[in-house]
């Protein structure tokens, strides 16, 4: 029998070559062994209930997309220098979740990379440099990347906002300057970007935003703000891009792709993260004409982007959330699950808002009945939930909202155990039910 390190060894290792900058999660760092669709198992015997991870999207280790993998394994890898069919066969059944003006598609292997390469299509279609960006939004870890995401240039240890970026305010009608008492609220927002928009006007390329800002804290664009903000970017000559690396693929329940909810289509869209279930992979998919403008320029090749591998185990994914009703299983139980957080949302003063939908939702904690961010909670309720063996993480510019997007098999009896669990340790930590 292999002898099992303590956490503390484990640990121990990772850091003698794997840099600290690279963090992990919770005070005590969880020593994982094995997953199977909801839940995951460390070294010593414990099962984790992961209401947080959205990558494994139809379930940790799924057994179809872990035979679509080892299947291609054997037979082919490659790149897209040759003729096969996987590539072709994926991108039709991925073309067809989207509008026919979307019809192109690139593969890479993050939602760094897709967003990177949004940005130079975006560039070479408009012959433009700037880019208006959300506040508190996040692209990736490149350096373009970072360049247009918020959340890691305005940091107090990041670089700061380039020239080229024009950043406009997040239309959050909890907190925001426009909320749900007002009818209105995106409309409202949209009108000052607007503003903004004609400011810059002729000379921005790109409006890159994700429908419901997750690094934010699960912000879902205010309803009706992007149509008119869309309209404003193409008015002037750039084009509108959707980060669906979050919200795509059926996670909102509603719909399929995020950007639905707001009743637009953008020019380009970027994936990544459950496209292939953990699997590395991204893309970005666009129109023939802004295609058609970067053919004008160099080759463009990634040596691992769209290999067979990938598309088999990618078909899968597509495969596997329509013959299980995955999307639906998103609406019904993120329905039940954000009644239910809503339930103790009544109980509780620290819960200031509960928001976003399907499996892809935000629970903001805050100083007793005030908007403020009480982030000393939710980093308290985070780490005893995994003492509890329930794994949710924290986000937001005050790190105060506890974000939860399971895989879409989560069930109404995984639900209960999550709000359960929260339900006894704020309980235990007012020692009462206030209100
Ligand atoms: N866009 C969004 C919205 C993301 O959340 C992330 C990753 N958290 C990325 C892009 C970058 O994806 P990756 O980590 O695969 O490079």
């Amino acid at each position: 029998v292999k002898k099992v390190d303590t956490t503390a060894v484990v640990l121990q290792k990772r850091n003698k070559h794997i840099s600290t900058i690279v963090s992990y999660s919770y005070n005590e760092p969880i020593y994982m062994v094995r997953s199977a669709f909801q839940y995951m198992y460390d070294a010593y015997g414990n099962t984790f209930l992961d209401a947080y991870n959205n990558i494994p999207h139809v379930g940790h280790s799924h057994p179809k997309v872990v035979m679509a993998g080892q299947q291609l394994m054997v037979r082919l890898n490659t790149n897209t220098r040759y003729l096969y069919d996987e590539l072709s066969a994926y991108a039709e059944r991925l073309v067809a979740t989207f509008p026919s003006s979307l019809n192109k598609v690139f593969f890479v292997n993050s939602g760094s990379a897709a967003s990177d390469l949004a940005i130079r299509l975006a560039k070479a279609y408009t012959n433009r440099e700037k880019i208006m960006v959300m506040e508190s939004g996040y692209h990736g870890n490149t350096q373009t990347s970072i360049d247009i995401s918020d959340y890691k240039f305005n940091n107090p240890k990041g670089q700061g906002q380039k020239d080229y970026i024009v950043k406009t305010t997040i239309p959050d009608t909890y907190k925001g300057k426009y909320t749900l008492q007002i009818q209105n609220a995106g409309e409202l927002y949209a009108k000052e970007a607007v503003v903004q928009i004609q400011q810059h006007a002729h000379t921005i390329a790109a409006f890159i935003a994700e429908p419901v800002v997750g690094c934010a804290g699960q912000i879902p664009l205010a309803a009706g703000y992007l149509k008119p903000v869309y309209e404003a970017i193409r008015d002037q000559g750039g084009v509108c891009i959707s980060d669906e690396v979050q919200t795509g693929f059926g996670r909102l329940g509603e719909h399929f792709w995020g950007y639905e909810a707001q009743n637009v289509i953008p020019d380009i869209v970027i994936m990544g993260k459950p496209i292939a279930n953990g699997h590395p992979m991204g893309a970005v998919i666009c129109t023939d004409q802004i295609a058609a403008s970067f053919e004008e320029g160099v080759e463009f090749f990634s040596s691992f982007g769209g290999n067979p591998v990938s598309c088999a185990v990618a078909l899968s994914v597509l495969e596997v959330i329509e013959e299980e009703g995955l999307q639906e299983n998103a609406r019904n139980v993120g329905n039940y699950y954000k009644e239910c957080l809503k339930e103790l949302q009544k109980k509780y003063k620290c819960i200031g808002d509960v928001r976003g939908s399907g499996l892809f939702l935000g629970i903001e904690i805050v100083l007793d009945g005030t908007t403020k961010p009480n982030t000393d909670l939710a980093t308290t309720i985070k780490n005893e939930l995994r003492d509890r063996h329930i794994l949710i993480s924290t986000d937001g510019p005050h790190n105060n909202v506890l974000k939860t997007k399971p895989a879409l098999c989560f069930t109404k009896a995984n639900v209960d155990t999550v709000v359960d669990a929260l339900s006894e340790l704020l309980f235990e930590h007012y020692n009462s039910v206030i209100c």
